[in-house]
């Protein structure tokens, strides 16, 4: 870390507000949580079995709110069928006479008299439809499994042991769900998201002066994502992706993630909306917006990206207010940001001969640099200008690295300006 930061160079380029990233989309609606354990509560067995702890317990996020109150209406939809069912059962029995017209005799019509206990009535056949509904459907997986016989493995009668508990296992299975253990937050924040978090590491600085250079790419994935991969695939180099949501869908992100990774690059979190006012306003609109995006990055390789890059960078003026708070609770998470050590100027105007010739001019200075250019559907000149860094870089004796945790960030505000 040290040897970057006496380059005073690499220090006066501060991160740039360019045109795209001012002009950022708003945020997009709440991408769909994929699994949510409450569907899976057997539709026709609701009573008394529970639903309020598991509902409770999982209740963490808006999002499961919502879906929560989508259960809670559809449960009242559900007994008000229930309810309408046994309208039309007790006129099947005879419980009740609403035809003015009977031709009944008479005592049907002494019934009204006798101010029949209807709602005792109604909980009893509701009650008793329940239990034929509970001993049916216990009755077909048993028999199911008897079908299957004794000769069946081992495999079979564990399940018709779980069949024959059926009931109260399924309907407890949202909170048996296995969730992995995540070690407590102490951080100002730690109540949100408290999933979001990973393991620390130790840097590891390049002491033996090792000659690299990480390209980095923010804001894509973008519709030029094909020409930059078969571009750095042609001079065999790797480069880490800060992505946004800017461009593509969750769906296309989730793709393109898996397409990075299997082409040996690196993908980590840039933000999901872009627009810096939102993103900023709080540490818990921070919060909500990185995880957006980094739930893209664990759906498509199942973990989080433990590395990331701000908006911006660290000392955007967008975030002086939340600044500390911000990087208190990021770092408290273990994530680690990276800022740049030069910058291409591919989002400042620059013509792609500017671009070379400043990059060369500065991070070949560099034992190890960190470069930033832009992915976006207006980034040809990137890609053009690719094809002399690459080479050029390679030339002077550089290899291309990933970033990881483990290498020492250029962070250009960080926690350490609050001490005293
Ligand atoms: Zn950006």
């Amino acid at each position: 870390m040290d040897n970057k930061g006496t380059d005073s160079n690499g220090r006066r380029f501060r991160p740039e507000d360019s045109q795209d990233h001012a002009s950022g989309r708003r945020f997009r609606e709440e991408p769909q949580e994929r699994d949510n354990n409450l569907r899976r509560v057997p539709r026709q067995i609701d009573i008394d079995l529970g639903f309020d702890d598991i509902s409770s317990n999982t209740r963490q996020s808006r999002d499961d709110f919502d879906d929560y109150e989508a259960f809670n209406s559809s449960r009242q939809r559900k007994s008000t069928r229930r309810e309408s069912r046994s309208d039309t059962l007790e006129e099947d029995y005879g419980f009740i006479n609403r035809s003015p017209g009977s031709r009944n005799g008479a005592p049907r019509r002494r019934q009204p008299k006798k101010k029949f206990p209807i709602f005792p009535v109604i909980f009893a056949v509701v009650l008793i439809i329940a239990i034929i509904v509970v001993l049916s459907f216990l009755g077909v997986l048993g028999g199911g499994d008897k079908e299957k016989g004794s000769a069946s493995s081992s495999v079979s009668s564990s399940s018709s042991v779980r069949a024959g508990i059926t009931i109260p296992a399924s309907t407890l299975e949202p909170t048996s769900t296995p969730t992995p253990a995540v070690p407590p937050l102490n951080t100002k924040y730690g109540n949100i998201y408290p999933e979001l978090q990973v393991e620390k590491k130790e840097f590891i600085p390049n002491e033996d002066g090792e000659k690299i250079i990480y390209l980095t790419f923010d804001d894509g994935p973008s519709n030029l994502r094909g020409d930059f991969l078969d571009t750095l695939d042609e001079y065999g180099a790797k480069a880490t992706f800060f992505i946004s949501a800017q461009f593509f869908d969750d769906a296309q992100i989730v793709e393109s993630i898996k397409e990075l990774v299997n082409r040996g690059h690196q993908v980590a979190p840039h933000t999901y909306s872009h627009v810096y006012n939102e993103i900023y306003s709080s540490v818990e609109a921070y919060l909500e917006d990185f995880k957006k995006i980094n739930d893209l990055i664990k759906e498509a390789t199942g973990e989080y990206s433990p590395i990331y890059r701000f908006p911006g960078g660290s000392n955007t003026g967008y975030n002086e207010s939340i600044r500390k708070e911000l990087f208190e609770e990021m770092n408290g998470r273990g994530f680690v940001y990276y800022d740049w050590d030069v910058s291409t100027g591919d989002s400042e105007g620059l013509s792609v001969s500017e671009q070379i010739d400043r990059t060369l001019g500065m991070a070949l200075y560099y034992e190890d640099c960190i470069v930033l250019m832009h992915d976006g559907p207006d980034k040809q000149g990137t890609i053009e200008s690719l094809h002399t860094l690459i080479p050029e870089f390679q030339n002077n004796g550089y290899s291309f690295g990933l970033l990881d945790p483990t290498v020492p960030p250029t962070q250009y505000a960080e926690l350490s300006d609050y001490d005293e």
